[in-house]
């Protein structure tokens, strides 16, 4: 069993058919609440191995374990990363996905050892995609001027990418790392002047955070509200090319530099 998407997505690709996989998040929701259905509560009680994307993302996770039980048989994919205080959005660079892959290989091998080869070698072909993206990405972000390099979004998702490429962070419409609690209308007033002082060009919405507050803003400003999302608490819907966590992470790029490239 898998939380996220993007967990399901790595374990789906290094495990195949090695793996029996549920994956508990659809497309298009955020991480940070889930509710546990009678369904959700079973698959949890009947796998054999439960990753989650772990470092603090997934508290509905342990609530649920500490009743059903099967702490035991959770591993955490972020053992290993270095993480930035309590913030879970670790997945969104190529360097931590990396990270991520072995960590579910390592689980998924022990699990299953009659297919650890075979885990191992899909394992290695994500990771060197991963690191083909990571190149990528560093080219895309180095295009981007210096002065247009400080961005806005949703929620506070994108501090890993922000450090690990080189952009600013200007702000995030809901204060905060997950978007449980609503801004209020200072936080609003305040983005809005941190907006138009240091001359912010663009506000990014995500795939899984309604837009309606963001637009507010940017109404406000002259910021451009960017409508292709970033895939940040979710992967992107099969076929849309941010379904696998290195196409999500050049999207993601993609998205960014062609805003702020713009004229
Ligand atoms: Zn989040």
């Amino acid at each position: 069993m898998a939380t996220t998407t993007h967990v399901g997505s790595i374990a789906s690709e290094i495990g195949g058919e090695d793996i029996a996989l549920t994956v508990l998040l659809q497309p298009g929701v955020e991480a940070h609440d889930f509710e546990i259905t009678p369904a959700a509560g079973a698959a949890i009680e009947g796998a054999d191995v439960i990753l989650e994307s772990g470092a603090g993302l997934e508290r509905w996770l342990d609530d649920a374990i500490s009743t059903i039980g099967g702490a035991e048989r959770v591993r955490d994919l972020s053992i290993g990363v270095n993480l930035r205080g309590d913030d879970p959005h670790y997945w969104l660079t190529a360097p931590n996905a990396v990270v991520m892959v072995e960590n579910a290989r390592d689980a998924l091998a022990d699990a299953a050892p009659e297919a650890a080869a075979a885990i191992s070698e899909r394992a290695e072909g994500l990771i060197e995609r991963l690191e083909t993206a990571d190149a990528e990405i560093r080219h895309l972000i180095d295009e981007i001027p210096e002065d247009r390099r400080s961005i806005v979004t949703d929620h506070d998702a994108l501090g890993y990418f922000i450090d690990g490429y080189g952009l600013e962070f200007g702000g995030s419409v809901f204060p905060s790392l997950d978007v449980t609690a609503e801004p209020s209308a200072r936080d609003i007033e305040a983005l809005v002047s941190t907006i138009r002082e240091r001359d912010i060009r663009a506000i990014f919405t995500e795939s899984a955070v309604d837009p309606k507050l963001a637009r507010a803003v940017a109404d406000e400003t002259n910021a451009e509200l960017v409508d292709e999302p970033l895939y940040t608490d979710s992967l992107g819907p099969p076929g849309s090319g941010a379904d696998t966590i290195d196409g999500m992470l050049l999207h993601n790029a993609t998205v960014l530099h062609d805003a702020l490239t713009r004229d």
